[in-house]
């Protein structure tokens, strides 16, 4: 069992991808290669680092306060199923809103029979799933193209807009470079 994800990102707070203050986490490495992915830096499973989910909660614990949930993306966070579980089981003591984006469908998720995989599935509030298809973005909701779907398992008042919510992206500086979250 992995007791570690390959970190990319974490920043505190964010309110472009999901309800209220969030704290989003991105991992590195995705095997697809979706024309104009939002995050091509993050395909590189070099470009993170091998992070204890306890150095995790321990970092969210000292420097975030009254997080309302937590939003999970990448990279393709299911890479590491293990890692995945294991983090979505410490995060829930936190808030059980998590939301993660994946390029794997939901089908394709259950398909593979996993218990880490199952486990995350049963514990997240919202999956979006599959690849991005540029041609199919249609500027609307908190996800990325048409074609992936928002599959709601907790809080359903809370998303059951998801995918019509204004989109909106917070520019923030990190040393010499700006980054965008959210879905422009
Ligand atoms: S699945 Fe996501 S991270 Fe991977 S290439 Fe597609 S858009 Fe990029």
């Amino acid at each position: 069992m992995s007791n570690t994800v390959n970190l990319a990102r974490l920043y505190y707070p964010v309110r472009t991808l999901g309800y209220g203050e969030r704290v989003g986490i991105w991992v590195a490495g995705c095997n697809r290669e979706c024309p104009y992915c939002i995050t091509p830096d993050l395909r590189d499973i070099g470009s993170g680092r091998e992070v204890d989910v306890e150095e995790i909660m321990e970092y969210i614990r000292k420097y975030c306060n009254n997080v309302d949930g937590f939003t999970i993306s990448g990279g393709e966070p299911f890479l590491n199923a293990a890692g995945l579980k294991r983090l979505v089981e410490a995060l829930s003591y936190v808030s059980e809103d998590i939301i993660i984006y994946s390029g794997y469908t939901h089908k394709e998720l259950v398909g593979m029979k996993d218990d880490n995989v199952d486990y995350v599935l049963d514990n997240i509030s919202v999956l979006v799933d599959g690849p991005y298809i540029h041609e199919l973005n249609d500027g609307k909701g908190l996800r990325g193209s048409s074609n992936q779907v928002v599959h709601v398992f907790k809080y359903e008042d809370r998303y059951k807009d998801f995918e019509h919510e204004k989109r909106s992206v917070q520019l923030v500086v990190e040393g010499d470079r700006v980054m965008t979250i959210g879905i422009p």
